[in-house]
């Protein structure tokens, strides 16, 4: 399954990456459309195009695509990954093998050679983790590793989801 987050989902947009979902935010769609914000039809548009879900708040968005879009209620980012597990069955474990860039939606690429990356990550992060994935997109390049703020994320998922 592949996603389009409307505008108000930027840290859904980030979530869903980390967790291996390929999805594209709205407002990086600005520059494509040259429009500011893109408009709903320009979406729904690229959506069908690319074979894409959309997942919005905006209720008007939903009514203009309800066979290909989810409509998420309420407020609060572990709220709405609830019911995109409960509504949609996705599964949120981490694995860095899967994980897509959360800045940039490319997929990351084991650092074979840890000495590297030295120079781009704190010397504490280098000192304690051994492995590390890094964006493919060249413009990007951003490292990621298991740190301690995934596990946070994944303590904090378990208990919403178990949660009826
Ligand atoms: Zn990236």
């Amino acid at each position: 399954m592949k996603f389009l987050a409307d505008a108000m989902l930027g840290k859904l947009t980030r979530f869903l990456r980390i967790f291996g979902f390929d999805t594209i935010y709205a407002n990086d769609l600005i520059d494509y459309f040259q429009l500011d914000p893109v408009p709903d039809e320009k979406l729904i548009e690229y959506a069908k195009r690319n074979g894409r879900i959309i997942i919005t708040k905006d209720y008007d968005l939903y009514k203009h695509y309800t066979e290909k879009s989810f409509f998420l209620n309420g407020e609060g980012i572990y709220n709405y990954l609830k019911q995109l597990n409960k509504q949609c069955g996705l599964k949120f474990k981490f694995n860095l093998k899967r994980a897509r860039c959360s800045i940039c939606n490319s997929q990351l690429q084991r650092v074979e050679n840890k000495n590297s990356i030295k120079k781009l990550v704190l010397e504490e992060t280098y000192n304690n983790y051994d492995e590390f994935y890094q964006c493919l997109n060249l413009q990007c390049k951003k490292i990621y590793w298991q740190g301690s703020h995934i596990e946070d994320i994944e303590y904090k998922l378990s208990n919403t989801l178990d949660f009826d």
